[in-house]
């Protein structure tokens, strides 16, 4: 069959659009057609067209302001006709650049991969069954259908639409949502942002619901033509990065005008100008630590490598560090903090309360009343109230052949349904004896759902509706009773149960019927809105994760304070923060945590909202306008703050948060799509343990950072005091080129997958604007450096001084300062530990590093050809012991600083606990 690829589907109507794809609106395709289709078509993906090339990937490699230098100071090299130390230069150049490539590619990859993870899911009809798949699978013909905060899987012709919503920045650029409607027929010209019975992919859903047959798939999409929009890979730019890059930039400019310098005090002095050259050549090659952005990319990515292990999928890179220095975390109750594995174990009609057994998902266990004093079987409202719970719901419970039973849908529904069966309702006959005619499904917004049930031939419809209390509540004018008598309703005494059970941390949920005549059709928000007939409320627990308990303990302790921040009621919530142990102002009576609702909230002003907020734990009952408040007023206190969000409406939020995190498993795409993070389990303890590798990462640069600028201010200063002093160069260029590529390349890459430091979570959070060159690396950059000038510059002298030849007293002072990076780079691993609280062998990589450092040295000082390349030569075994005790001596001074500074931390600690 051939399908016509039409460009005007808003042209033609639905049902015909439908048969000319050859599909059905009910059934969908049939899954044989589905196969034939998906070989035809390819796979529902956009190319990614805009990524650079491998080969301008290399190139870049080399517009770099040092290779600059290097290409000049080759191309001098070879016109003053010395071929060997040109092609040297040059081919260090080339393999500067491979290895530049071969980092940055493995970098990308690894974030590449992660986004491959997110891959959305679309609801589609085929041969009549309603699956999910990866929307990757669509095809054309394809019935799909799409709910508030999906992402539009493919482009779409409506066939159904209620309410529908659609966001189309992504198409359009517009951000405001505009209104669709399947059964608009429109002109054939009618462009793109106003076609209204279409649905495009990659646009958002944002309110209501719709069904659609797929017309175009992958590039054949409206967004797969414009090219541009196609997303380019994740950019490895971070601010870290760019602080670096800034940073390198100011070190570029000061070590040109120290190279310029010396090439002056030399041409002044009279010295022959090549010797000169080579001399500024020489500082300008050795002070630039070349290695410091390749490490910061290796990093970072290791890091995000690290986070999606432990189920936290990073979305843009940044989030890497900003998790190092987060100061609040906010984050969501139900399924986040909680278990999300919900139990009914109170019922209260208007009359009595009943008492419900058993636990989990298994529809096992008694309803009865504690004093007896009414018979379950045979009281009015209880059932009515069960039945509601088993109507208006959408989730499923079923038993596989090994008798588990297993839920699919909101644990808050499915407990409903295992209530509902405890007291012997089947589903199945109950639907019968009511279909279901329409439904208002729940959202957050409005905080209930409601159906509507015939009762048979030419009686009144009912309209079932649940939700939360306080909605609920006010919507009644009359309650049922055991008997079924309307009796009038009695709110205060309603709201009084149900604070006295959301003070024990159970979740409520209150249902009420209407009846609505029989000519109506369909439900509206207006139907409902007032004369229910309350029929009881179900309250379930939803005990803390344990886990999230540990979490919680952990993250107060790094000094971050948590917030709940949820929809539930401000007393359940409060009840359930106290058992995670979240730290906060207690509340009036004392017998809870401060709590503030949204209610409460809408009358602060901006003043008042940023007191709350810093002396509150909990926040109940929030909209997602005031999660966006909150997260203003908390970050105009100076906080860093992360914030959780699952719903369509939470994306300003997550935007506005320094690290939007959104849930892998219950989160719409709209949320997925506007964080920085996804949980992939949804737990509270992945973002405790994303906060920790997070600041491990960080933890990590800084030790790469102390590193790298002193061995490479080090030997700046050999060279710089051998001009000074009017000496021979204690290194060539090439000399110091090799000992750049080998240190770096070989040692610092290990500091890179340094493990976690034990005692990562027990400090306060990194001030985010805090300055790369602190004091105390100030402080290191200068001890080291003075270690190696001493060391690799005086060994330098001493050897001449005894008569060895120059070839020998450089290749002394190159491997003075490589065997001084090595033991320096032990002394790296923490930048306030001892190797002895750390664990000798806790990074092998280390280890392997020093080695590959010693067969590098030992080919260089040795093998003749290396002799020849780089114009070194074969030194005693007594030099090394001389080399070797610089070293030691370089690594015990170190050790002694970081000692003194762990007295002085120690002695400021329990001088703090002192006052
Ligand atoms: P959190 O924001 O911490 O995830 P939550 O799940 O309680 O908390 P919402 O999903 O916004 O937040 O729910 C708010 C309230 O709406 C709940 O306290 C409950 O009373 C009610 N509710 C939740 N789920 C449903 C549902 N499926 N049908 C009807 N009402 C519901």
């Amino acid at each position: 069959m051939e399908i016509l690829l039409s460009k005007h589907w808003h042209h033609v109507p639905s049902e015909e659009v439908v048969k000319i794809l050859g599909s059905h609106p009910e059934k969908g395709l049939d899954l044989f057609e589905v196969k034939h289709r998906q070989d035809r078509f390819g796979l529902n993906i956009l190319t990614p067209k805009k990524k650079k090339g491998p080969i301008r990937r290399f190139l870049l490699q080399f517009h770099n302001p040092l290779v600059y230098i290097l290409i000049l100071a080759g191309s001098v090299t070879a016109w003053i006709k010395d071929m060997v130390d040109a092609a040297t230069i040059f081919g260090v150049v080339l393999i500067n650049a491979v290895v530049g490539y071969i980092q940055e590619s493995k970098a990308e990859r690894a974030i590449e991969a992660l986004e491959g993870t997110l891959n959305t899911e679309a609801v589609v009809v085929r041969g009549g069954k309603t699956l999910h798949v990866p929307s990757s699978e669509l095809v054309p013909g394809d019935v799909v259908s799409i709910q508030s905060g999906s992402k539009v899987p493919a482009d779409l012709r409506l066939i159904r639409s209620r309410d529908l919503q659609v966001a189309e920045a992504a198409l359009t650029g517009e951000s405001a949502p505009v209104n669709k409607d399947a059964s608009l027929l429109l002109p054939e010209e009618t462009v793109l942002a106003d076609r209204q019975n279409m649905v495009y992919a990659s646009t958002l859903v944002t309110y209501g619901q719709g069904l659609g047959v797929v017309t175009a798939t992958g590039d054949k999409t409206e967004v797969g033509r414009i090219s541009e929009l196609i997303s380019e890979a994740q950019s490895l730019e971070t601010p870290l990065t760019r602080k670096i890059t800034r940073f390198s930039h100011f070190l570029l400019v000061a070590i040109l005008l120290l190279a310029a310098a010396t090439f002056f005090i030399g041409t002044v002095r009279g010295q022959p100008i090549i010797d000169t050259f080579m001399a500024a050549i020489a500082l300008a090659v050795s002070a630039i630590p070349e290695g410091l952005p390749a490490a910061v990319t290796i990093t970072l990515a290791i890091g995000v490598s690290r986070m999606a292990r432990r189920r936290a999928i990073i979305r843009k890179l940044p989030a890497v560090e900003t998790l190092g220095s987060t100061t609040v975390i906010c984050s969501d109750k139900t399924g986040t903090l909680t278990q999300n594995q919900m139990t009914v174990q109170h019922i209260c009609t208007v009359d009595t309360c009943f008492d419900v057994r058993g636990t989990g998902y298994t529809p096992k266990g008694e309803i009865f009343s504690p004093d007896e004093s009414f018979s379950p079987d045979h009281h009015r409202a209880l059932k009515q109230t069960l039945e509601a719970g088993m109507l208006c719901n959408d989730s499923e419970l079923r038993e596989d052949p090994n008798g588990e039973w297993i839920a699919e849908g909101d644990p808050t529904e499915v407990a409903l349904i295992v209530s509902a069966m405890k007291s012997g309702i089947h589903r199945n006959e109950l639907n019968q004896q009511y279909p279901r005619l329409d439904v208002i499904p729940f959202e957050s917004a409005y905080q209930y759902m409601a159906t509507l049930h015939s009762a048979g031939p030419d009686q009144a419809k009912i309209a079932y509706v649940k939700g939360a209390a306080e909605v609920i509540l006010a919507k009644c004018g009359h309650a049922s009773t055991g008997e079924g008598v309307f009796v009038p309703f009695d709110i205060s005494a309603a709201f009084r149960k149900v604070e006295e059970m959301a003070r024990k941390g159970l979740r409520i949920l209150a249902f009420a019927f209407k009846e609505i005549p029989a000519e109506k059709e369909s439900l509206s928000h207006e139907d409902i809105s007032h004369g229910l007939v309350f029929l009881g409320m179900q309250a379930m627990i939803d005990p803390p994760r344990p886990e999230a308990i540990a979490a919680v303990k952990a993250c107060q302790d790094a000094g971050i304070n948590i917030k709940m921040i949820t929809g539930d009621h401000a007393l359940t919530a409060s009840a359930i923060a106290l058992q995670l142990g979240l730290k906060g102002r207690m509340n009036e009576e004392g017998n809870g945590l401060l709590a503030f609702s949204g209610r409460e909230m809408a009358g602060f002003s901006d003043e008042e909202l940023i007191e709350a907020a810093r002396e509150a734990a909990v926040f109940a009952r929030v909209s997602p306008e005031q999660k966006l408040r909150l997260v203003e007023a908390l970050q105009a206190r100076g906080e860093v703050v992360a914030m959780t969000g699952d719903g369509v409406n939470d994306a300003p939020a997550l935007k506005q948060a320094d690290i939007g995190i959104a849930m892998g498993i219950t989160g719409t795409d709209v949320s997925k799509e506007a964080a920085d993070m996804v949980l992939t389990d949804d737990n509270f303890a992945s973002i405790e343990a994303a906060v920790e590798e997070g600041r491990g990462v960080y933890d990590n640069l800084i030790k790469f950072i102390a590193w790298a600028l002193p061995t490479n201010v080090g030997q700046g200063l050999v060279l710089l005091a051998s001009v000074l002093a009017g000496v021979e160069l204690p290194m060539l260029p090439v000399q110091v080129l090799w000992i750049n590529m080998t240190t770096a390349g070989i040692l610092g890459i290990a500091l890179a997958l340094e493990p976690r430091e034990e005692n990562i979570m027990n400090r306060p959070p990194r001030d985010p604007g805090s300055p790369i060159l602190t004091g105390d690396l100030l402080g290191r950059i200068l001890i080291m450096g003075l270690v190696i000038l001493i060391g690799a510059f005086g060994l330098f002298e001493w050897e001449k001084l005894s008569g060895t030849s120059t070839a020998e007293a450089r290749t002394v002072a190159v491997n003075t300062v490589a065997v001084v990076g090595s033991f320096y780079l032990l002394n790296c691993r923490s930048m306030t530990r001892s190797i002895f609280q750390l664990g000798f062998f806790s990074n092998p990589w280390v280890h392997v590093g020093i080695l590959g450092m010693i067969l590098l040295q030992m080919s260089f000082t040795y093998l003749p050809f290396m002799n020849y390349v780089m114009s070194s030569a074969p030194i005693q075994a007594e030099d090394w012991l001389r080399i070797g005790g610089v070293g030691l001596a370089g690594y015990l001074i170190v050790e002694f600083e970081k000692w003194i500074r762990r007295r002085i931390s120690k002695r400021r600690e329990k001088w703090r606990q002192a006052s």
